[in-house]
């Protein structure tokens, strides 16, 4: 299982594809993408193996120049393409790695909002639990913010907002996750399981450590802790190899 985003000069859907097929030693049982069409999130997922949703976006060219990617196996709800990430709620996207242990009280909680859940997923209340933050009034930024210190158990995260093509937020807790820089040449920033993934855009990486939140705009990543406070962390050159 693994998780890309994009923030990107042209189309990401390949890059996100290529990018997920190096994440494929991990193991998955189906695998989506999502891009931002003209202000608007539009997904694309598939059971099985990156080839059928290969074939999808064959057919269905998606042309978004920010984006997220996941390759699932699946912890709660069967290995399905309506079980697939990203999920959605109203104006956000995410994918997820990991399991969320409080889904069942969270999801009780947001029912009893208005909230309608359309997957078995543990993953989709992150979701909703954002939406319901922005909702409320809040900027992107902060209800990311707000919602995490609600959620238990272990995550990888990466958040697309349909507002918002130039934002990517990613956040960890017992999974891994790793920002990307682009060249001179290709600009992007990039999120990734792990420095494999981005091997083919990057060779220079930052890793979040436990608990880090990470907001990425094209020109800027700017890393919070696990208290919220803005942190430095370095960045590294890999030895990953294209
Ligand atoms: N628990 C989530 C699900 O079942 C994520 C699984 C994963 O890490 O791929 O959808």
């Amino acid at each position: 299982c693994g998780i890309v985003g994009i923030l990107g000069q042209g189309p990401v859907a390949p890059s996100l594809v290529e990018a997920l097929k190096r994440l494929e030693y991990r193991g998955y049982d189906s695998a989506g993408i999502a891009t931002l069409e003209n202000g608007r999130l539009e997904r694309l997922r598939a059971e099985g193996k990156l080839k059928n949703l290969a074939q999808k976006l064959a057919s269905h060219p998606l042309s978004g120049t920010s984006g997220i990617g996941h390759t699932r196996w699946a912890t709660h709800g069967k290995p399905t393409e309506n079980n697939a990430h990203p999920h959605a709620s109203d104006k956000v996207a995410l994918v997820h790695n990991g399991i969320i242990e409080n889904f069942r009280e969270l999801r009780a909680e947001l029912k009893a909002k208005g909230h309608v859940f359309s997957t078995d997923t543990d993953s989709e209340v992150v979701a909703h639990l954002v939406s319901e933050a922005m909702r409320e009034g809040l900027k992107p930024v902060d209800a990311v913010a707000a919602s995490l210190p609600r959620l238990r158990g272990a995550f990888a995260l990466a958040f697309l907002f349909e507002d918002e093509p130039d934002l990517l937020i990613g956040a960890r807790r017992g999974s891994p996750l790793a920002v990307g820089f682009g060249t001179e040449e290709e600009p992007g920033i990039y999120l990734g399981s792990d420095a494999l993934a981005l091997a083919p855009f990057t060779d220079t990486i930052t890793y979040l450590e436990d608990g880090d939140s990470v907001v990425l705009t094209r020109s800027r990543a700017t890393f919070f802790d696990a208290g919220n406070q803005i942190v430095e962390r370095r960045k590294i050159k890999t030895q990953a190899g294209a």
